[in-house]
């Protein structure tokens, strides 16, 4: 999930609107006093059902959450996703932040820079580097991995890098801001690592974000990794990407382990588009990063850990790769490093086993199952169905839904119907329960702009629809990262510059409709097709909410000056979807012609 849609997910329309004007239950919506202009009567409404409000007033104009902040604090997209964001407790990753942090985290860059230096140095240098250096000898790596991967050793001590990097010119602040130091809880700071193997996390341009940290001896924690910072963001970096990213593109596939030691041993012994995740499961974000590289992941698991849960996450890293994931299943007890080590061989063969994930669920769950009784067909079909519920594309869909068909001799009708009995329900999870509410307004919201999202798509993949006036207008956007793209394509003279008037939160929903596949042909008329849908679509939702208001004065007295009005935008609003009618009429009859 972006960034965006989390705030969205996390934020409510009524209780931030509240926070500006006092808003009274009516009905199924909300209604105040207009905010944005001066009113006696309230003509104002929230609607918590859409996440969006109208004001039926002089403004005459409505949205959602981002264009009620806007327009009311008077601030951009990127700085209400901010200040949203900030409140809901969403940290906006920081290749997000625009220029403005710019120097502050260059300045972190060369602060971790220096700190990696200074452990590097420790762990070839030093005495007391003597037993960091003996236990990656122990691990069989040599000194050019140990240089390619910048490794190094944090002193047994509470200031040493502390007082090597002020000698440096660095300040305390500037330390606890790269998370290299701490505050300690009698006051002052300290050294976050010590007495630790470093291992420097590297971004994609080779920049070191952070470090991760393992202990020498027995001690807890094992593993200790810098905190988030401005530069940092566990759930965005790969281990391993700045060495791998040119195998990864030349060999158009990506090998996702779990450990630094993996990474690291593949790397040495010729397996370069190897990385590792920040934990145990990969993230949207990360799987973000490596869709530049290629579209081919194959994850390598534990033979425990690939249950059907596996599965699914791994159906939404396809679903976002639009492409299909492999799956490497490791020896049990096993991790790459000790496989690699083993046997390069076995480790090749693995990789040349490696199976869609998918498929080696089907193997899963079908050996568990005796698939010549009905009782085994029809938990076959349970469990399967649920899988392939998920996966986005239909071609695959599809194919999959034979293949249960073929295995537990259903007709593939049946199949369907399972899968799109299941569909209406979102992934029930425990965790996941008291978040229901928010979990399916989050879907809700994320599934409500398919016909924005493919107009937009279709301007951004074809120029030459620039110069075609279909009277498209930024209001039929409900959406407002939508609505800004629009906005942006509208006033930009070249889609190449585009981003140059889009927020950097809005560049990924940018990318991924650039390069969302669409039919090649009659790109016009599905243009002007689409146009006539989202104004459509825009009416209807306006009239509904004008109806409510209607009935809402009707109830309480309004006088007939408001009625009047209201029926007045009524009849425009109805004029308007008359026009869109006669025209989609007309589309049908040259279509047939
Ligand atoms: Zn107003």
């Amino acid at each position: 999930m972006g960034v965006i849609d989390e705030v969205k997910q996390r934020t409510d329309i009524v209780e931030v609107v509240s926070q500006y004007t006092a808003l009274k239950k009516a009905g199924r919506t909300f209604r105040a006093l207009c905010p944005f202009h001066s009113e006696k009567h309230p003509s104002f409404f929230v609607y918590p059902e859409q996440q969006s409000w109208h004001c039926f007033g002089a403004c005459n104009t409505g949205g959602d959450i981002f264009s009620f902040v806007m327009k009311k604090e008077g601030i951009d997209f990127g700085d209400a996703l901010r200040l949203l964001a900030q409140k809901a407790g969403v940290t906006i990753p920081s290749r997000f932040e625009p220029e403005a942090g710019k120097e502050e985290r260059e300045r972190l860059y060369q602060i971790n820079q220096a700190a990696a230096q200074y452990f590097h140095n420790l762990l070839l240098n030093s005495a007391v580097g003597e037993r960091a250096r003996g236990y990656f000898a122990s691990r069989g790596l040599s000194p050019k991995t140990i240089a390619d991967f910048q490794l190094g050793f944090s002193l047994n001590s509470w200031d040493a890098l502390k007082q090597y990097l002020m000698e440096r010119g660095y300040a305390e602040s500037e330390l606890l801001a790269a998370g290299l130091v701490i505050e300690a809880e009698a006051g002052g700071t300290h050294d976050r690592f010590r007495n630790r193997l470093m291992f420097p996390i590297q971004d994609i341009r080779g920049r070191i974000v952070g470090f991760g940290a393992r202990v020498l001896d027995d001690s807890l924690p094992k593993y200790l990794n810098s905190p988030q910072t401005l530069i940092f963001d566990k759930s965005s970096c790969l281990y391993g990407i700045n060495l791998a990213a040119a195998a990864i593109k030349q060999q158009n596939l990506v090998v996702i382990v779990e450990g630094y030691m993996d990474v690291i041993t593949a790397h040495q012994n010729g397996f370069s588009n190897v990385v590792a995740s920040m934990g145990t499961s990969v993230t949207e974000k990360q799987v973000g990063t490596l869709k530049r590289l290629t579209k081919n992941v194959a994850l390598a698991l534990d033979a425990d850990a690939a249950g059907e849960e596996a599965t699914l996450r791994a159906i939404g890293y396809e679903n976002t790769l639009e492409a299909e994931a492999k799956v490497i299943i490791l020896p049990k007890g096993k991790d790459p490093d000790n496989v690699i080590k083993e046997d390069v061989k076995i480790w090749q063969n693995l990789l040349e086993e490696a199976l869609p994930i998918v498929d080696y669920t089907f193997n899963m769950v079908t050996a568990e199952l005796d698939l010549t009784t009905a009782k085994g067909q029809t938990l076959a079909v349970e469990k399967l169905a649920s899988i392939i519920g998920k996966i986005k594309d239909p071609v695959r869909q599809a194919h999959y839904v034979q293949k249960v068909a073929r295995l537990t001799d259903k007709s593939v009708h049946t199949i369907e119907a399972v899968i799109s009995s299941l569909k209406p329900s979102p992934v029930r999870h425990k965790a996941q329960e008291p978040n229901q509410e928010a979990f399916t307004r989050a879907l809700r919201l994320i599934s409500s702009s398919p016909v924005e999202e493919y107009c937009l798509a279709l301007l951004l993949q074809h120029p030459e629809l620039k110069g075609r006036n279909e009277g498209l207008s930024p209001e039929y956007f409900e959406n407002s990262e939508n609505r800004e793209i629009f906005t942006a394509w509208q006033q930009a003279n070249d889609l190449s510059s585009l981003k140059d008037g889009l927020d950097p939160a809005i560049w990924e929903h940018l990318d991924s409709l650039k390069t969302r596949s669409l039919p090649a042909n009659q790109i016009e008329q599905k243009y002007a097709n689409c146009v006539l849908r989202l104004r459509e679509k825009f009416l209807r939702s306006l009239e509904v909410k004008r109806a409510g208001v209607l009935a809402l004065e009707a109830e309480s007295g309004g006088t007939a000056a408001e009625l009047a009005k209201l029926e007045e935008q009524g009849i425009e609003v109805s004029v308007q979807l008359g026009e869109v009618f006669a025209q989609k009429a007309r589309r049908g009859q040259e279509q047939r012609r």
